[in-house]
């Protein structure tokens, strides 16, 4: 048995459901579904009693005693988190509530459940800790990726407030001997994102004839990695990571955002092409004006439109998986290439989905976010 926190999340999602896929180890999900929690992510596990659902916050330090207790999880693997840089830019109080106050409520409640196992158990439990490159801060363009011994200079109050938890993580190894591990991944993209996120955000826009928004001048440079391929690393190092260490999670592929985008059009271009004027998708997302069609726009990539940059925003992040593929074997199965083909692929096949999460209090705070742009 393992305890997942946010696991109707994007990589919590797919992580519970790839476990499921792998292994008949029972999960316990604890989520609190947040507007980026969704249990249609998690539909084909209905009926499935290896797959308990419990809807709650992570902060609740009552209710997570009592699911250690009653379930004797042999690892807890933390996804659960407030995720997006611009809401955290916003709204920095959530961030510090669930990221720090509640990895720190876990590691208390985990140091009591861990202090009374048997030797046995207690040798064999492990603490995972799900985190992110942003807590290293920004590279310029000719240094060398993170590596795990790089400085913590994280820049936004999500990247600090990932820190933070990182930290709190670290500390109680080393204080109360909790066997923890950490990763710091980069950008995920894949099936089940919600689409405030740059990747399906562009699909989505694009489908729907609105503007694809572009930050500054588009060469933020990010490190992808197909998202399966991040539950594959996180498989690998519950099974055989040390204690104590932390794990840089990367696929190798840095690109510009711009050149992101322009490489969804062209599969767009290819998958679905343009009808001249009137291409139109249900399931629109986003309250910005329509682009005006004409003939000449053939492309997605005419529906390009650079908005004012993120305050703070960095320039590039990069990834030095080295010390993962030396010590534990693990590779990403996914290129660029191909994770984004089937990403694409994935969205155009999946628009009931899409319509369930774009609704309600989403559609507000988009509303809301992206009225100037
Ligand atoms: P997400 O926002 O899609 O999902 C977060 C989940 O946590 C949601 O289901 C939400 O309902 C749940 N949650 C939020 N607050 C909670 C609380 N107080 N108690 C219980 N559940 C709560 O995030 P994600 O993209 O799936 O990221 C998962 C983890 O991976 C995060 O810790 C994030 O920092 C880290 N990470 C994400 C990326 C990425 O590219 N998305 C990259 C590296 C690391």
């Amino acid at each position: 048995m393992i305890l997942v926190t946010g696991g109707a999340g994007f990589i919590g999602g797919n992580f519970v459901l790839d476990w499921l896929a792998q292994c008949d180890e029972p999960v316990i999900n604890l989520d609190a579904l947040t507007y980026a929690g969704n249990l249609d992510t998690l539909k084909s596990l209905a009926n499935d009693p290896r797959h308990t659902f419990v809807r709650g916050d992570i902060c609740d330090r009552e209710l997570v005693g009592k699911l250690l207790a009653q379930h004797q999880p042999r690892a807890v693997i933390n996804f659960a988190a407030e995720s997006h840089v611009d809401r955290s830019i916003h709204g920095p109080g959530d961030f510090i509530q669930t990221n720090i106050v509640g990895t720190f409520n876990l590691l208390e409640n985990v140091r009591t459940y861990w202090s009374g196992l048997e030797h046995e158990a207690k040798q064999a439990f492990r603490f995972l800790h799900v985190s992110t490159d942003e807590v290293y801060g920004t590279l310029g363009p000719n240094d060398a990726p993170f590596s795990e011994t790089h400085r913590v200079e994280p820049n936004s109050p999500y990247s600090a407030s990932k820190a933070a938890s990182d930290h709190l993580v670290r500390a109680w190894h080393h204080t109360y001997g909790l066997p923890v591990i950490t990763t710091n991944c980069s950008n995920n993209y894949g099936p089940y994102h919600f689409p405030e996120k740059l990747i399906p955000l562009v699909i989505l826009n694009a489908l729907a004839g609105k503007p694809l928004p572009i930050y500054g001048d588009g060469q933020q440079i990010r490190d992808w990695l197909y998202v399966k391929d991040h539950c594959s690393a996180i498989r690998r190092v519950l099974a055989a990571g040390r204690l104590g260490e932390t794990y840089n999670v990367g696929g190798w592929n840095e690109k510009a955002n711009l050149d992101v985008v322009h490489t969804i059009c062209a599969i767009l271009d290819e998958l679905k092409p343009k009808q001249g004027t009137g291409n139109r998708e249900p399931g629109a997302v986003h309250a910005e004006s329509r682009v005006p069609d004409s003939d000449s726009q053939t492309s997605y990539a005419a529906q390009i439109t650079y908005v004012t940059d993120r305050p703070g925003h960095d320039r590039r992040y990069a990834i030095d998986a080295r010390k993962l593929e030396q010590e534990l074997g693990w590779k990403p199965a996914e290129t660029f290439e191909t994770g984004i083909r089937k990403t694409v692929e994935w969205y155009l096949n999946n628009s009931d989905w899409v319509d369930n999460v774009t609704s309600g209090s989403y559609r507000e705070w988009v509303a809301k976010q992206y009225h100037n742009t």
